[in-house]
């Protein structure tokens, strides 16, 4: 390809929308371009790394014995309604209605079509086991969609559905799906971490996610290097135990009330007192589908809102209203405690092992000091309901934990037959019974892989690619396009490496010679060759990777052999 022919607006501020790096080089180095809120047009360069991305999650799918079909985006409501899918989707699915007034939904996921065509042409335990797969634009009015195609509402996604006849089958079939989701982000060429995921309603160890590191990533997790665990912030398991055993032996001091004006937080409380906030008891009080409960922690610690969903079981949960909470305890935010306190406490493990600490009196302007769980008060049940943190023993091995931030690029769950019950997916198995079919999903966001790409490999001067999913492999720049023979040579060299089978975009542009290594830098070509006056002079070209600072001086007769070696070894995992 030739520069002067490829579309690539490039751009020299950095747009003032965009936040994280991965957004800022996406739109200056003229991959992608803004046509609404979350959702963009990909430009020729996105499409070469897109179609690289998307040709390794083929042939791993493919490999993993899984087969490729494209279901349609435009889906009837009624098999929203048959997995009670329509109303509990609620706003991020987008809604739409044809000329008689049918209702479609614009596919945010696929499992009730995918499990209604199999349904219907899937009978007996011998069609079994099957996965089947698409990448297709995925559609979901996301609250807040931002950092460019990392959370878009319109998006990319390769989703996987595999069907078997029990349990041990779907074990297998997610083992699959798990290997081959380790061969795609290495093959990729990312740094990546599985982790055990949040599996909502369902429950069990059924879920993992694949995160890419990368400081701008939306997701926490916590991880051990000396075990390898590894989880989502939201599912990160806290060592507390739940029993009292080993608990202090300090002796237990009487309940006090004291006046505490101006105190409105745990550390409000901690400064007044001189004592750590993990004396303290942080009260907070949610509202829990119809019920307000109360929630308690140790004053140094996070309320895990997912762990808490969990427990609960409900749809919803929010923080309650003040005015709500008033009516109820008698006190506002600030003055809260477990004390007398009529709604059903729901405890952290830690808190069972405080004594003598500080908590609100549920009265405006008062404390209670040296309140004692178990004696003051008595939770309705004690649960792990708070956020790991670094420092904290890993759940495996007991060694201090770290954090980290990633982007979830994959996800694959085992959705056993939540679906095929409620969609009444059936099959006959040996002996003629009906039984339902045990699922599993598989998702791996395309475009949002990558933009993780260019989140962990950039630089001052742009993207950085690697190699595996570059949009060229090679660029040559004859630093002055107007000489006949740096043209000449590099004319040559253009046709001389597309015929030993690489990727090269020449730059033929008229262009000043900073201007075609700014642009050659911004769009990260990882290997760069240089046909100037000097070099030629001597027979040479000069060979600079983007990834290093100094160049080489290479002679013409050897450069063909020399890039290829180089493009071979860095498309190795
Ligand atoms: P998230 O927690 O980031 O919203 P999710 O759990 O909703 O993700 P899945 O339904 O599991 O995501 O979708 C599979 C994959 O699709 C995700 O792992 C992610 O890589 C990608 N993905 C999900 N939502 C978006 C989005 N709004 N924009 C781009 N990619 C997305
Ligand atoms: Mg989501």
């Amino acid at each position: 390809m030739r520069s002067s022919q490829l579309f690539f607006p490039t751009l020299r501020e950095v747009p003032s929308e965009a936040e994280v790096v991965s957004h800022q080089l996406l739109l200056r180095a003229g991959f992608i371009r803004k046509s609404s809120g979350g959702i963009y047009t990909y430009l020729p360069l996105a499409m070469r790394v897109l179609h690289k991305i998307q040709q390794i999650v083929r042939e791993e799918m493919d490999a993993a014995g899984a087969q490729e079909i494209l279901m349609p985006i435009v889906q009837p409501k009624e098999l929203w309604e048959k997995s009670g899918r329509w109303s509990a989707y609620g706003d991020e699915m987008f809604r739409l209605s044809d000329r008689h007034g049918r209702e479609f939904s614009l596919g945010p996921t696929h499992e009730e079509v995918v499990t209604d065509v199999v349904d219907g042409d899937v009978h007996s335990y011998r069609d079994l086991p099957m996965i089947l797969y698409q990448i297709q634009n995925k559609y979901r009015d996301e609250i807040r969609p931002r950092f460019g195609l990392m959370r878009g509402r319109e998006f990319i996604m390769k989703d996987a559905y595999s069907f078997d006849t029990d349990a041990e089958g779907l074990d297998q079939s997610y083992e699959k799906m798990r290997q081959a989701y380790c061969r795609i982000f290495d093959r990729i060429g990312l740094k990546y971490r599985m982790v055990d995921a949040d599996s909502g309603a369902i429950g069990g160890n059924n879920s993992n996610e694949f995160m890419v590191l990368a400081s701008s990533g939306e997701d926490t997790i916590i991880y051990c290097d000396q075990c390898h665990y590894g989880a989502n912030l939201e599912k990160a398991v806290c060592p507390e135990s739940p029993t009292v055993e080993g608990k202090s032996t300090t002796k237990l001091l009487e309940l006090e009330k004291i006046a505490t004006p101006g105190v409105k937080t745990v550390k409000d409380l901690s400064d007044l007192l001189g004592h750590p906030e993990s004396d303290q008891i942080k009260t907070l009080i949610y509202l829990a589908d119809e019920e307000l409960i109360c929630v308690l922690l140790r004053g140094d610690h996070e309320l895990n809102e997912t762990k808490l969903k969990n427990l609960l079981g409900c749809n919803l949960l929010v923080m309650a209203a003040e005015s709500d909470v008033r009516s109820a305890l008698g006190a506002g935010f600030g003055s809260l405690g477990p004390v007398n306190n009529p709604l059903k406490i729901y405890a952290d493990n830690a808190v069972q092992h405080l004594v003598n600490v500080g908590c609100g009196a549920n009265e405006d302007g008062f404390h209670f000091i040296h309140v004692n769980p178990g004696r003051d008060f008595v939770p309705y049940a004690y649960a792990d309901l708070r956020n790991a943190a670094p420092g904290d023993p890993c759940p495996c091995c007991g060694r201090p934990v770290g954090a980290m931030r990633g982007v979830e690029v994959g996800h694959i769950f085992k959705l056993g037959e939540k679906y095929s019950r409620a969609m009444n997916a059936t099959y006959l198995d040996q002996s003629g019974k009906v039984q339902y079919m045990v699922m599993g999903c598989y998702g791996i966001g395309v475009s949002r892989t990558m933009a993780a790409a260019v989140e962990q490999n950039n630089d001052a001067h742009g993207m950085t690619w690697p190699m595996p999913i570059t949009p060229f492999q090679v660029i040559i720049v004859p630093v002055n396009a107007k000489k006949a023979d740096q043209m000449e040579v590099a004319e040559q060299l253009y046709h001389d490496l597309e015929n030993a089978g690489l990727e090269v975009l020449l730059d033929d542009r008229d262009e000043r010679t900073g201007v075609k290594f700014k642009d050659a830098d911004l769009i990260g070509i990882p290997i760069r060759i240089n046909v100037g006056p000097k070099g030629l002079a001597l027979g040479q070209v000069e060979l600079k990777l983007r990834r290093e600072e100094e160049a080489e001086m290479i002679a013409l007769p050897d450069i063909v052999t020399k890039v290829k070696n180089l493009v071979e070894a860095q498309l190795k995992p």
